[in-house]
């Protein structure tokens, strides 16, 4: 009787919500703003009326729901569903599984969406049946997700796999999280936005101009403007690209994946392209013995990785 299942993907800026069926097809969508700086009820607010109108859009009742799962930024226990840090989210300590649990009388289950991310890829994408997998979701801000012998890696305390931080450049640009050169810094899209503003600063014109003037640009004006032939836009790419293969060189040479897998919506959005002059750069950064028996790859579930990788904690927790 318990056929469907609800995933949600919670970013800093909108939530996707998603209705599986139980041969794990997508059959009702929908994405809501999350009003992260309203405050923590807010979001909560926010996720349960995602809930609520997908349930009420495609004409399901709660008794239907076997499970409710997400994935959200920040350090996550997903044994106990606390979200004990978030970046982007105004949560800390945070016993969100208890308290959605309370509204819709159905298990629920969190994890961080890099980790969810990689899991999705790992069970349903592009990674499937490897042993030995990296991942690097490039969006907003740079997350990583790791696959050691066959399973997920979260680190001591769910604080592990944070690639997004790697310091690439001590004197480099400042990151999100305070230290200096992180890869977030150079290859997000937060660290592209910053770019194409100093650019702009020093007086060069750009088709981006207005998609940074308020804070940063959207993966669909990137693309317009990487096909434009811009400029700024292409040296900011290329600089990203750069920074992914050195990062990329020194994970392939610490843990020899079989594939190093590419995701988040700036791949979505220019995935080969990525993927390519990340290609050209790589083999420079890599140990050769190591390099040849590593594939690099573009996530196949596209923005879905995440919530694929509810999914598949709902069935490593329930089973169905
Ligand atoms: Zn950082």
């Amino acid at each position: 009787m318990n056929k469907y299942t609800i995933c949600l993907d919670i970013g800093g800026t909108k939530i996707l919500g998603a209705i599986f069926d139980q041969e794990g097809n997508i059959v009702h969508r929908l994405k809501k703003k999350t009003r992260a700086s309203e405050g923590v009820t807010n979001v909560e607010e926010t996720i349960v009326s995602v809930v609520r109108e997908l349930l009420s859009n495609f004409g399901i009742s709660k008794e239907q729901v076997s499970a409710i799962a997400a994935g959200a930024p920040g350090i996550i226990n997903d044994d106990t569903g606390i979200v004990l840090f978030s970046p982007n989210l105004p949560w800390r300590n945070y016993a969100i599984k208890e308290s959605i649990e309370r509204v819709f009388g159905v298990p629920f289950f969190i994890g961080n969406d890099a980790n969810l991310g990689i899991l999705g890829e790992w069970t349903f994408g592009a990674a499937k049946g490897l042993n030995h997998v990296v991942g690097l979701f490039i969006g907003t801000g740079l997350g990583g997700g790791l696959i050691i012998n066959g399973k997920l890696y979260s680190g001591h305390q769910y604080k592990g796999a944070e690639f997004g931080h790697m310091i690439l450049n001590v004197d480099g640009p400042t990151c999100n999280c305070g230290q200096r050169g992180c890869l977030e810094a150079f290859s997000s899209k937060t660290g592209m936005t910053d770019y194409i503003l100093q650019q702009i600063r020093h007086g060069r014109t750009t088709l981006m101009a207005e998609a940074v003037s308020e804070g940063v640009f959207k993966s669909k004006d990137m693309r317009n403007a990487y096909e434009a032939g811009d400029e700024v836009m292409i040296e900011a790419i290329d600089r990203a690209c750069l920074y992914l293969a050195v990062a990329a060189g020194n994970l392939v040479n610490m843990f020899s994946p079989e594939m190093l897998l590419f995701g988040g919506g700036v791949m979505e959005a220019l995935g080969e392209v990525f993927l390519q002059k990340i290609l050209a750069k790589v083999n420079a950064y890599c140990l050769p013995s190591v390099r040849e028996s590593v594939r690099f790859a573009v996530a196949e579930l596209g923005d879905d990785s995440i919530l694929y990788g509810a999914r598949a904690l709902i069935i490593g927790n329930l089973g169905s």
